[in-house]
């Protein structure tokens, strides 16, 4: 049995006042606060030349991101500035391409925790899209110590990729901006580890998502950790093969190129392909 209702993810971000995003291919739909815009991914011919590498995340979410995001004029972003965006901005901005596309649910399949029955769990993204939360903020531990912490970066996991992720106390102490007047020892930081991580996983819950949903079989509640960016870009690799799909189809019905299929708005191809598959049931153009 399927559980098909929308999950309420858990400690979210107050939602915000979205009220419409686009359907139709080619729309583009704004962050709900900042001045950045989203267009869905294979709305540009030259998208096809993106390579989704799920083995390179940090630099095929900048890719993606640097080639379906601008600015409130439609200029494009520069790339350094996708790099130091948050993870948590990063997300928001993949949540808004993938709505653009018009394709706002994601269906995540796991398994009970307690009688192994297969769960499916369809996540509704628009529950998600909220104001890129602030990249710095103070965290305070009621016992007089105060921190200034960071949210890591785009540029951070590409540094992290190429030295090698560090040890975890090595990973927070980089995220600390500042202890107060006083210089953090490293037992000092051993101690807070566990509640700079709660306060990380706290101020940010989109980027370690954690889901709860009720076992359709024995009830029980799960609670589900949801890799957001991996499913996003999954998606996205599945559209872009699509659109590989729909470019061999054509060619072999109308003998046109490939860079001539990529220049039409995906309406006109589903319409040929639409028209394609009716004469083949039917051997009749309708
Ligand atoms: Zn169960």
């Amino acid at each position: 049995m399927l559980d098909t209702s929308l999950t309420e993810p858990r400690a979210m971000n107050p939602l915000d006042a979205v009220t419409s995003f686009p359907a139709q291919d080619g729309q583009q739909t704004e962050l709900p606060c900042g001045p950045w815009r989203a267009r869905s991914l294979g709305s540009a011919a030259a998208d096809i030349d993106i390579a989704i590498d799920l083995g390179n995340r940090a630099m095929t979410v900048t890719s993606l991101l640097a080639a379906c995001m601008s600015d409130a004029q439609g200029h494009p972003l520069d790339i350094e500035q996708v790099w130091n965006w948050t993870l948590n901005q990063r997300l928001q901005a993949l949540i808004a391409m993938r709505l653009a596309a018009g394709n706002p649910v994601l269906a995540l399949q796991s398994s009970c925790t307690r009688c192994d029955e297969a769960m499916e769990t369809a996540l509704d993204l628009r529950m998600l899209v909220a104001e890129p939360v602030s990249p710095r903020f103070i965290w305070r531990d009621g016992e007089g110590m105060e921190l200034m912490l960071r949210l890591p970066t785009g540029r951070d996991l590409e540094i992290w990729m190429k030295d090698g992720i560090p040890l975890h106390g090595q990973l927070l102490m980089s995220l600390i901006e500042s202890a107060a007047d006083r210089p953090l020892e490293l037992s000092t930081l051993m101690a807070l580890e566990p509640k700079i991580d709660d306060a990380l996983q706290a101020h940010d819950p989109l980027t370690a998502l954690q889901l709860q949903t009720s076992c359709p079989a024995c009830g029980h509640e799960n609670a589900i950790a949801c890799d957001l960016e991996v499913h996003l870009l999954e998606g996205f690799a599945r559209d872009q093969a699509g659109t590989l799909d729909d470019v061999i189809q054509l060619a072999g019905a109308f003998r046109w190129s490939e860079s001539e299929i990529l220049a039409l708005p995906r309406w006109r191809r589903t319409h040929y392909l639409r028209q394609l598959q009716r004469q083949q049931e039917t051997g009749a153009w309708a």
